[in-house]
């Protein structure tokens, strides 16, 4: 009998022509005139989750565009891990930019080409086809397992917190898996383990009724967009360091294991400049760059308007001025108290003469998993043995919506492990993935089954 690694090597070809025929249904989530894609792809996958052999597979309605489940929980007494992964895409404009049409697969130089090869449809059916693997050269799993994709990732995973609250029970797992993510490079593979979460809020200074004539007013009135400009000073120094009193307080400090771990990863500081156009990069003093992105809370100004902007002059004193502002939030920074924190301190240290008002806009929790939990261990050793080299621990920066919802609602630990390229043009023209990193995908999946088998349920 064959295990699941050699089934794998022998059946690249079929494996290929699977991920072909899903990723040519256009399952656009954001634009309404796909939503019948959607559902097609939907239809698709869960009819593909059947043909493999996971059974109760299912297309289940969440207010938007479906979610597809299916499972296979035969094995009494072993863990139970719930595979996470979404089956919409971005939109392809500018379409002109695209070497091939983007739902028409084509292979180009070991890459194939299209809309959603990399993000997220490639890693999903790496995992269908490791599972397939399993129960063609075994007819088990090692564990219990359950598989979700999501439609509406590409859309801030709208009704997801919705959907898993009402079905928690359907989804109860000891762990979960997300494939979403990239490795470092290839044959690097990467276990992401925390990620920042937000707070996103409008700063709007008024002053008078009406904006009001700059000769008769200047030196008279206060100016709204001038007091802006003293508390946005006031919230973080010119060397990147926020001000607002408590910012740091539940800041996890940065361990020596996971700076080790972070300056593996390369961090090429003229690509990034050349790619931005920048001449210098900025940030908070005592950390790398990586560090600041990874593991330490941001204050930036997204935005900022007010008064006269059309051409040539016209000499007011602005009524008022406004500022969009984020934070990207480490663990464990709560979104609610670091809102009430800015919030205070605007009010403090905001000029008496105008009038201030603070509006949230969203905010999202941060998330990590230690780096020393088991589940992230038994991953460890299964990567080191598929890709014969050890995965970085890393975390990114970013947030994904539905581990954060995940985490909190099936009460999990979370591992974030994928298995495809950083330079795939995910959201991108001409979309790809290396196709040595998704037969190198498929092994891996199969392999990690076993080492969270092992752990406790
Ligand atoms: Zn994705």
């Amino acid at each position: 009998m064959a295990t699941p690694a050699e089934l794998l090597e022998d059946t690249r070809e079929q494996g290929l022509k699977e991920l072909d025929d899903f990723l040519r249904i256009p399952s656009i989530s954001s634009q309404p005139d796909h939503a019948e894609d959607v559902r097609r792809a939907a239809a698709h996958l869960a009819e593909r989750y059947e043909r493999v052999g996971l059974e109760n597979a299912e297309v289940i309605e969440t207010g938007g565009h479906p979610a597809v489940y299916a499972d296979w929980l035969k094995a009494p007494g072993k863990p139970t891990v719930l595979v996470y992964g979404h089956y919409d895409v971005q939109p392809v404009d500018p379409l002109e930019l695209w070497k091939s049409p983007p739902f028409e697969p084509i292979q180009h130089d070991g890459q194939l080409l299209a809309r959603g090869s990399s993000d997220d449809k490639g890693q999903i059916a790496i995992h269908w086809q490791a599972i397939d693997a399993w129960l063609k050269a075994t007819g088990e799993l090692p564990l219990n397992l359950k598989v979700i994709a999501e439609g509406e990732e590409e859309i801030s995973s709208v009704h997801f917190d919705e959907f898993v609250k009402a079905n928690t029970e359907r989804l109860r797992t000891d762990y979960c898996v997300i494939s979403d993510t990239s490795m470092v490079a290839k044959g690097f593979p990467a276990i992401t383990y925390g990620l920042r979460g937000l707070i996103y809020f409008e700063v709007r200074v008024e002053a008078s009724r009406v904006d009001m004539h700059s000769g008769l007013m200047g030196g008279v009135a206060p100016n709204p967009a001038q007091a802006l400009a003293e508390i946005l000073m006031r919230l973080k120094d010119p060397a990147g360091h926020v001000l607002v009193p408590g910012f740091y307080d539940a800041v996890r400090p940065l361990g020596e294991e996971e700076r080790r771990q972070y300056a593996r990863v390369p961090f090429d500081e003229a690509a990034i400049k050349a790619t931005y156009g920048l001449s210098a990069l900025h940030g908070e003093p005592g950390f790398s760059p990586t560090e600041r992105e990874w593991a330490r809370p941001t204050l930036d100004v997204n935005g900022i308007w007010g008064g006269y902007q059309g051409p040539g002059s016209k000499t007011i004193i602005p009524a008022w001025a406004a500022a969009k502002i984020s934070c990207r939030l480490v663990p464990d920074q709560e979104p609610d108290e670091m809102m009430d924190a800015v919030k205070d301190y605007i009010e403090t240290v905001a000029p008496k003469t105008v009038r201030v008002s603070v509006t949230e806009l969203s905010q999202g929790e941060p998330w990590i998993t230690p780096m020393d939990h088991p589940l992230i261990r038994a991953a460890h050793r299964s990567l080191t043995r598929t890709y014969g080299k050890e995965p970085a621990l890393i975390r990114s920066g970013g947030s994904i919506p539905a581990v954060e919802v995940m985490g909190r609602r099936l009460n999990a630990p979370c591992l974030l492990v994928g298995f495809v390229l950083p330079d795939s043009f995910a959201h991108a023209p001409n979309e790809r993935l290396d196709l040595d990193s998704f037969y190198a995908g498929r092994r891996a999946a199969a392999d990690l089954w076993e080492e969270i088998a092992a752990l406790q349920a």
